[in-house]
């Protein structure tokens, strides 16, 4: 089987799929286009949220030391003094004199244009915030900002999740949400976008065990997509160097994914000291302390803060997902997506549409809705209805037949390997859960059997 990995995934098919399928859209595309602007279409809106489900569940639910945070995205301005954006948050950039592209400075080669040649201009910093205005008047002093990060908002709560939660250190705040950078250069679909969103921890901790609470979050952290379906050998560990080191940072270490481009950024790891408490505490005036009962006395925790973007992460499974294999004479496209994060979890699928059929198999759809996002395909051969549910990653179908109406079995075809059991309708929900969950497709459950009449997926 000459399965591609992620590293030789070929972006141009995977943002055709993307588009011809409904995962993601240009933004404005009857306008041409919004530079770096992504829309998600129907399916990959729910892929998207079963990322955020997914991080919010192991994250916040299932752990008693975390809570979460909704922000809001305009803050109070002096937020992005204390934090250093206003005066640190900016590359540093040139513009081309003759074809006038701007370029990060980082990514010259020479002190030429990389795509024409043309000289370039002395380099100036760039603020990458976008700015706006509060109220109706466009005046210096009614400007925000749209926030370039969701921590800020955590770290302004400390007090108020403090006193509200009882929680002792070490505990974590966790917020999900959008962000807003005006980046010089963006590009490679999703990965690099102006508006995109993150999930970030805020994980308060004693001084002292900074350094073995960042060395957890690193391992927690690479665990969550190896569980969710990426493959071990496409993640790498990236210690940042001492010059690379961000002005509030005394470690960082990135999660790198083997994209299609190369390796790159999938999340950061920073042990922020106590940096971010500090800081806002001088500009706010307000005390961010925590009173430390064993010794009585007030400290600042220290900060580790795992900060992961929702749409490098979409990239990262969806590339780690596709596959082409040699189906008889065509090429069969699959994505291999964890259940968890398949946009459509089952397809009910009469062989028919032969009314009595039709019914029967609408009466199934209606039931099994209830319990997960369900598709409903009565169109073209069966053949074709699998595959086209394979292209978007859809683990189980459920096949009607006629035999169905009189014995009332149906039967269940698992998306990766294309084998298939036959079951009593009864035993098809609680089937269905467990085979999402994990369970092996031949687990049998009372009067199932393992199929093969009903393999049949002919193109025709
Ligand atoms: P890069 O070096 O790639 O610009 P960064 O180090 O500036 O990223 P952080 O500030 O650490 O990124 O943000 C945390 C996470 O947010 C990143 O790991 C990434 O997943 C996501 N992220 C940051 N910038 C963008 C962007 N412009 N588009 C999409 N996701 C982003």
């Amino acid at each position: 089987m000459a399965e591609q990995t992620s590293g030789q995934t070929n972006m141009e098919k995977l943002v055709s799929l993307c588009q011809r399928r409904g995962f993601i859209f240009p933004s404005s595309e009857i306008y041409g286009g919004l530079s770096s602007c992504w829309d998600y279409g129907p399916l990959g809106v729910e892929l998207k949220q079963n990322v955020k489900q997914a991080w919010w569940r192991a994250i916040v639910r299932e752990r008693d030391d975390m809570v979460g945070l909704d922000a809001s995205i305009l803050m109070h301005p002096k937020v992005w003094e204390a934090s250093g954006h206003l005066e640190g948050f900016s590359d540093p950039l040139v513009e081309c004199k003759s074809c006038h592209l701007r370029w990060r400075t980082d990514e010259l080669k020479d002190n030429s244009c990389p795509s024409c040649g043309g000289e370039v201009t002395e380099p100036h910093l760039f603020n990458l915030m976008f700015k706006t205005f509060m109220g109706p008047i466009e005046e210096e002093a009614n400007v925000v900002y749209l926030r370039p990060e969701t921590a800020q908002g955590i770290f302004v709560n400390f007090q108020n999740v403090l006193n509200t939660t009882r929680k002792r250190l070490p505990f974590g705040i966790a917020q999900m949400g959008k962000a807003f950078r005006n980046e010089i250069t963006t590009g490679n679909f999703i990965f690099r976008s102006r508006e995109f969103e993150q999930m970030e921890i805020e994980y308060f901790v004693k001084p002292g065990t900074a350094e073995e609470w960042f060395d957890y979050w690193l391992e927690e952290r690479r665990n969550w997509y190896v569980n969710l379906g990426i493959k071990k050998e496409n993640l790498r560990l990236r210690p940042h160097t001492e010059e690379e080191l961000a002005h509030y940072a005394r470690k960082c270490s990135d999660i790198d994914f083997l994209f299609p481009m190369g390796w790159a950024e999938l999340e950061g790891i920073a042990n922020r000291g106590d940096f971010d408490l500090v800081q806002h505490a001088k500009y706010s005036g307000k005390s961010l302390s925590y009173l430390d009962e064993e010794t009585n006395e007030h400290i600042v925790p220290y900060i580790i803060e795992p900060s992961a973007g929702v749409d490098r992460s979409v990239l990262a499974f969806l590339c780690d997902a596709y596959a082409e294999e040699p189906d008889k004479e065509e090429i069969r496209v699959l994505l291999h997506l964890h259940p968890d994060l398949a946009p459509i979890k089952v397809a009910v699928l009469p062989l028919s549409k032969r009314e009595n059929l039709v019914q029967f198999a609408k009466e199934i759809y209606a039931d099994l809705r209830a319990c997960w996002m369900v598709q409903y395909d009565d169109t073209q051969s069966i053949g074709r209805r699998y595959r086209r549910q394979d292209e978007i990653g859809t683990p189980f179908c459920v096949t009607i037949d006629f035999q169905s109406l009189e014995d009332n079995q149906v039967t269940i075809r698992e998306r990766d390997s294309m084998n298939q059991i036959r079951l009593p309708i009864a035993e098809l929900k609680e089937t269905l859960a467990a085979k999402l969950a994990g369970e092996e497709l031949f687990v049998l459950p009372p009067g199932g059997q393992i199929w093969k009449e009903g393999g049949n997926e002919s193109q025709n």
